[in-house]
């Protein structure tokens, strides 16, 4: 038994389902689960991949720093701004402002943008950071600054795991972030990758259960996908079904998070996105960035949707989450499970 399900009597039954049940019922379960709660809507974030610069060297991420065969960009400010105003013209409520973790966008710099994106939407646009490890005056400075969210996955819950595949970067300095950021009131994301070499099914239990313990307001799972510029382009490409599985039990762990039905899941499977979406995911991610650069933005191969415009895109969305009888909603939608109050 794991040890954090041992404290949780609740988490202990859903883990116990989940071992046993085939990924049809639990994905059936899953969905029941997330219409009781966010009805058929599925909320849209416009995200804009600003910065593929990192000085991490994460071995499952092709954008990694040792990775010379990618054509580095980096967008202006205005640029950022620009996009985001287009996109709130477009009736887009929030924006994920995400980037590798780059220097050149500093604390400052970074706050400039959140000023001028919220004084040109009269503040009505949530904005979510997704800027990797800052340190917690940082977060601070942001949030005052206008920030809403942010995102920062955890990866995995192993702890060894984690040390060697993010190049001696701990888990726990992650998990301290994590804490930093809610207490300077932030709506919290995390989240996981599946399939990663050297993880068991064990492993896979317990970064649902670590997002539980952390009571995680966003929760993005994305199927790992080797790279072949990286040190785990060799590794299996494991089925899709065990990211459905992985959603599906975060979704009865965290009934309220907002989940996302993530471009990996579409990229690795052309209906991935629906399947997310019946496996209890409420959240789509159209790219905003502009075609130019996007397609230098590859965490992972064959990434889907670089050839047209995230508003095109917007259109095959709003027909893919009818297939799964769900509907598009352009509201901010907050997470059910935040409080302003920290
Ligand atoms: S996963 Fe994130 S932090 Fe790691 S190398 Fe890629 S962009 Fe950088």
């Amino acid at each position: 038994m794991n040890k954090l399900a041992s404290s949780d009597p609740e988490a202990e039954a859903i883990v116990e389902f989940y071992r046993t049940v085939s990924t049809g019922a639990l994905v059936q379960r899953a969905d029941e689960v997330c219409r009781s709660i966010h009805g058929n809507k599925v909320w849209l974030r416009g995200l804009v991949e600003f910065s593929n610069y990192c000085s991490m060297d994460c071995q499952y991420c092709g954008i990694r720093h040792s990775n010379t065969n990618v054509e580095r960009y980096r967008l202006s400010p205005e640029q950022i701004v620009n996009l985001t105003v287009q996109g709130y013209e477009a009736g887009l409520r929030t924006f994920v402002l995400q980037g590798g973790e780059d220097p050149w966008f500093t604390a400052d710099r970074i706050s400039f943008i959140l000023d001028q994106i919220k004084t040109k939407t009269r503040g009505m646009a949530a904005v979510t950071l997704s800027l990797g490890l800052r340190p917690r005056s940082v977060f601070a400075q942001w949030k005052a600054a206008g920030a809403d969210r942010y995102l920062m996955r955890f990866e995995t819950s192993d702890p060894e795991l984690h040390r060697r595949l993010r190049c001696g970067a701990t888990l726990e300095r992650r998990l301290e972030a994590l804490e930093d950021l809610r207490d300077c009131g932030y709506e919290v994301g995390s989240g996981y990758l599946v399939g990663l070499p050297g993880e068991s099914e064990e492993t896979r239990i317990a970064n649902a259960l670590l997002c539980r313990e952390k009571k995680f307001d966003m929760v993005g799972i994305g199927p790992f996908i080797p790279h072949p510029e990286t040190p785990l382009g060799d590794a299996p490409q494991q089925p899709l079904e065990l990211a459905l599985r992985a959603t599906a039990l975060v979704r009865l762990l965290l009934p309220l998070a907002n989940m996302p039905a993530t471009t990996a899941a579409g990229s690795l499977d052309k209906q991935g996105r629906e399947k997310m979406m019946a496996a209890g995911a409420n959240v789509l991610m159209p790219n905003i960035t502009p075609e130019d650069f996007k397609k230098n933005y590859l965490l992972y191969p064959n990434k889907i949707c670089l050839d047209e415009s995230g508003f095109e895109c917007i259109n095959c969305l709003d027909i893919r989450t009818h297939l799964v009888r769900k509907n598009i909603d352009y509201a901010r939608g907050d997470s059910l499970s935040w409080s302003p109050e920290p």
